[in-house]
């Protein structure tokens, strides 16, 4: 009962609304495609030459002895295959043409999409999922783009012209030989609603394989999985999905396979109805040998599209379960984008403000930040201390709107953040995050992804005052050095520089700064000490503190406990007070005065 309903559903869904929406995917390349249609119907009146030219071939040349008219039909007989199978390749190409064309488009269209959501997106999603639907469920669709459209539109073309010839030759022995099509007709729905909803589950098993692979064998994964010596675990979980899969893609094979043999029999059925009658005709007169030769040969003709429109009937209904998970990743919208009149932020002192605010990850959802009152002053260091899971780094995200508050508003000079444009915003606010991660690539090209056009000697004064630079150009290949997946080849206190450099290289007028929770050396400690001193000169900023060195010299501490904020001053003064801050101060900062663990 509820895979019937399921079924149902899924052929519910597969409505033409959706169908058209595939077919807006082939707009720009209707030129082509009515090119390419005239070639097919070229090559199908030069294929439909061939069973006339027999049919007066019997006929009259031999019946008239006449050898020149044996010649030409016999020619005519041979060329039009030759025709028609040139004009098919030529046709084919460029249908290929526009079908790669056309996917190219969806996976432009899908990662455009994907970098405009915000973060909530991302932490939400597991990134096999998403790869799997940009690359994977693209791929799968391949098949149904590429063939599906334009041989359904030449298959109906040559479907029509054979039935209005043997209509022309013969109706009655014409509408005999479609007495096997509606038998054909009738299952198809079903069969397609099936295929889709399959298709769907098998595209979504899918998509959890691809997670799982890139968990297991990402770098923290696969640490993990040795250290616990869960390899056989793991091999497992990945052994009973392929073992799903392939007994859903078996299922699915088969359900297609069964509808093709009845399309494949139902052409020699036909055939031997076409030469019961027409004999029966021939022997009482009025009907010609060849003729019936024709009409046999002609009747093929007819059930090979007939299969091949069945075939893309197939086809598409299991793309269709395809096509709704990517037009679902196609119409996400960001949770946080540029309010319609949005205006650039001008550059100004650097004033962050926020006034009233509450924040809450999920809608309805326990409040993770309460009536936040909170200013930092341009040019100066403001620290967020507290426990972990107080809010820290949530606070710190809505300035550079990596999350809009729930309520209350967070201001930049003034401007409340949901009133400029996302890009002038992020421009003027530079992140350095406790794990800084590095693309695989050259230093330099880590390092230009903050400014795209830097040039080695702006590279190379940001990486001095980062304190990397005699790091870097002791490197064999200095600033051209590949750093791996995750800047593996450098140590945690080298990436944190070279992720301070990047900074510096962007110059923003405000700083966020998540300071790294893990010890580093007293050596690389001083360095990164000295990095950031030169990073927040000038800046305002907004430093998630683990460090007594921060503290010590920041203009205000805030203190954050379960959303709030609970004492609010600098150093000595919140000591004095003996609150949570000192009690922090004794557990977390005092003790480890070159680093700090939280
Ligand atoms: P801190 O930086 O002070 O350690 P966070 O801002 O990271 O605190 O987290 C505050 C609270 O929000 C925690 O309870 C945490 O579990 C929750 N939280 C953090 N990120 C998310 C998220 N993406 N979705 C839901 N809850 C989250």
């Amino acid at each position: 009962m509820r895979r019937l309903s399921e079924n149902h559903q899924a052929g519910a869904s597969l409505s033409d609304v959706k169908l058209s929406r595939v077919l807006l995917l082939f707009r720009p390349y209707v030129g082509q495609l009515t090119f390419i249609l005239l070639l097919s119907l070229a090559a199908t009146l030069a294929g439909l030459a061939a069973p006339l030219a027999t049919k007066e071939l019997v006929d009259q040349a031999i019946p008239q002895k006449d050898a020149g008219l044996l010649l030409l039909f016999a020619g005519l007989m041979a060329a039009s295959p030759l025709v028609k199978g040139v004009l098919n390749v030529w046709q084919t190409h460029l249908n290929n043409k526009v079908g790669q064309s056309v996917m190219r488009d969806l996976n432009d269209r899908l990662f455009r999409n994907l970098q405009r959501q915000s973060m909530s997106f991302f932490t939400r999603s597991r990134t096999g999922e998403i790869v799997q639907r940009i690359s994977g469920d693209v791929q799968a669709v391949q098949g149904a783009i590429t063939g599906t459209i334009v041989t359904a539109i030449t298959q109906l073309v040559t479907l029509i012209a054979t039935v209005v010839i043997l209509l022309r030759l013969d109706w009655r022995l014409a509408l005999v030989s479609m007495v096997v099509i509606p038998a054909l007709l009738l299952p198809a729905r079903r069969i397609g609603a099936l295929r889709k909803s399959l298709r769907l589950r098998v595209q979504t098993l899918r998509g959890e394989m691809s997670s799982h692979l890139s968990e297991t064998f990402g770098v923290s994964g696969a640490l993990l999985t040795r250290i616990y010596g869960r390899e056989e675990a793991q091999v497992r979980k990945f052994g009973e999905m392929n073992d799903t899969v392939k007994s859903m893609e078996l299922r699915l094979g088969l359900i297609g396979r069964w509808y093709g043999m009845a399309a494949g029999v139902s052409n020699p059925v036909a055939t031997a109805i076409v030469y019961l009658y027409g004999g029966w005709l021939v022997i009482h007169g009025g009907l010609s040998i060849g003729s019936v030769i024709a009409f046999a040969a002609l009747t093929g003709r007819m059930y090979e599209p007939v299969s091949g429109l069945l075939g893309v009937h197939l086809d598409l209904s299991a793309a269709m379960g395809i096509f709704q998970r990517i037009f679902e990743y196609l119409d996400l919208k960001p949770e946080v984008a540029d309010a319609p009149n949005a205006q650039p932020l001008q550059r100004g002192g650097g004033l962050v403000a926020f006034e009233g605010v509450s924040f809450a990850y999920a809608s309805g959802g326990a409040a993770v930040l309460k009536e936040i009152d909170l200013t930092a002053r341009p040019g100066q260091l403001l620290a967020l201390v507290g426990p972990s899971g107080a809010g820290k780094t949530t606070l710190a995200g809505l300035v550079g709107r990596l999350y809009d508050p729930t309520k209350g508003t967070v201001r930049i000079d003034g401007r409340d953040v949901r009133g400029v444009t996302l890009a002038s915003l992020r421009e003027q606010i530079g992140y350095v995050t406790q794990e800084p991660f590095l693309f695989y690539g050259t230093i330099a090209d880590n390092l230009r992804f903050a400014k795209e056009d830097a040039t080695l000697a702006e590279m190379e004064s940001a990486c001095r005052q980062a304190y990397i630079h005699d790091v870097i150009a002791g490197l064999p290949q200095g600033y051209d050095t590949k750093v791996g997946e995750r800047g593996h080849r450098l140590s945690g206190g080298e990436r944190q520089r070279i992720a301070i450099a990047r900074a510096i290289l962007k110059n923003p007028r405000i700083l966020v700064l998540d300071e790294a929770t893990s010890h580093l050396d007293s050596r690389s400690e001083a360095y990164v000490q000295e990095a950031l001193d030169s990073l927040m000169a000038g800046r305002t900023t907004i430093a998630i503190a683990h460090r007594l060195s921060t503290v010590r010299a920041a203009d205000a501490i805030a203190v954050m406990d379960r959303g709030r904020i609970v004492e609010l001053g600098a150093h000595e003064e919140l000591l004095e007070r003996d609150g949570l801050y000192a009690k922090l101060y004794r557990t977390q900062f005092a003790e480890t005065p070159a680093g700090a663990a939280e």
